[in-house]
């Protein structure tokens, strides 16, 4: 079966071997496999000792967002969020419930944020401290334009906080160039490829020491996390996901044999070119326009016909071998196919040539958008 969601990706059975084993933490040998770990995450971010600290936190990306936005904000802050999608949204949740002021920034969901448009709005409002900004969103499949938006909360003096959950790895990032970020956080389970289980904050080591006090909670203490790494070499402060990091430093290896960030990125840009013409060709109609279309999903209108049920086209494809999400984030209905994991083009085709054989069975034959 192949995932076709954008995450938990497809992975290589190399990354599921990893898991096998049985591990005790704070072992040397541990020890030594979590502080090396560390320091190869720090430098897929372009992170510098000493400035730039990569810190590991067990859970899923909600998890280090909110450690991120309870860390660097102090509560009561406000947090300018341009409205990308649904993952705009889920970062507005958690800074409101964090009790953190968020100020959202309306944008069109069907092209990229104008950094103009950030501009603006920090000009307007001195109180905002923070910019949280989804560099891929999920929910449409818009990859933002890091660089120039990073630029626009620069000249502004703020400081900015990253979804790059389903950007990291695959999209270029670079900590170094961007001053304003105070971290930048993502998870093993997405462009890098590996399991479940370890989210990652990648931060500036001169913010995490002015923001202790800051987080109101000690498991999600991003500041906590970095002195206990300074103060206990290669040691997590609790249980950490041992087999996941095994299988993540596993991961890791196959990432920098494939030749990192630019060949993963141009294989995904390969699968969704694959996908985007693919369902064109059968008829369908892709959601963004091609200029707006990410390497990280794609989204694809809903069929007018009155026969199209998104369950069902579901699970015949998952009966091919293919399993893409069940649901839509998008406003008009839709369904979603992730170009991400441990997948070619190749395989992409032969998804597409299978939603041909469930459109024909389905006797979908309107096939603009609903
Ligand atoms: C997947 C994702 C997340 C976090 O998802 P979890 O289910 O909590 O791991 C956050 N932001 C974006 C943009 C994502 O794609």
């Amino acid at each position: 079966m192949l995932l076709l969601i954008p995450g938990p990706v497809t992975t290589r059975p190399e990354v599921r071997e990893a898991l096998c084993v049985d591990i005790a933490p704070w072992d040397p040998a541990s020890r030594d496999f979590y502080a090396r770990l560390c320091a190869r995450v720090l430098a897929l971010a372009g992170g510098r000792d000493g400035v730039h600290a990569a810190l590991p936190l067990p859970g899923c990306g909600h998890f280090i967002i909110e450690a991120a936005i309870r860390t660097f904000l102090a509560p009561g802050e406000a947090l300018l969020v341009p409205m990308t999608g649904a993952y705009s949204e889920r970062m507005t949740r958690l800074a409101v419930e964090a009790g953190r002021r968020v100020v959202p920034l309306p944008i069109p969901d069907d092209r990229p944020a104008a950094p103009s448009a950030v501009a603006a709005a920090l000009a307007a409002d001195p109180t905002i401290g923070h910019v949280g900004m989804v560099y891929s969103e999920t929910g449409t499949g818009i990859c933002h334009d890091l660089p120039t938006i990073g630029a626009a909360v620069r000249q502004a003096g703020r400081r900015m906080i990253v979804d790059a959950v389903s950007a990291f790895g695959a999209l270029p990032f670079d900590i170094a160039r961007h001053p304003e970020v105070d971290a930048a956080v993502f998870t093993a389970n997405k462009c890098l490829e590996g399991v479940p289980g370890i989210a990652f904050a990648v931060a500036r080591v001169d913010r995490l020491e002015e923001s202790a006090g800051n987080a109101g909670s000690w498991s999600l203490d991003l500041t906590d996390v970095y002195a206990h790494q300074v103060e206990n070499w290669g040691t997590a402060r609790f249980t950490p996901p041992a087999q996941v990091l095994n299988a993540f430093d596993r991961a890791l290896d196959l990432y920098e044999t494939e030749g990192g960030q630019p060949a993963r990125l141009a294989r995904y840009e390969a699968n969704m070119r694959t996908l985007y013409d693919g369902v064109r060709r059968l008829g369908l109609s892709p959601y963004l326009a091609e200029d707006a279309q990410g390497p990280i999903i794609v989204n694809v209108h809903a069929p007018a016909d009155p026969a199209w049920n998104l369950q069902v086209f579901v699970d015949a494809l998952k009966r091919r071998g293919f399993l893409i999400s069940n649901f839509h984030n998008t406003l008009r209905p839709s369904f979603r196919v992730g170009c991400i994991g441990a997948i070619a083009p190749a395989d992409m085709a032969r998804a597409v040539s299978a939603m041909g054989q469930v459109l024909e069975e389905m006797g979908i034959r309107r096939r603009e958008a609903a």
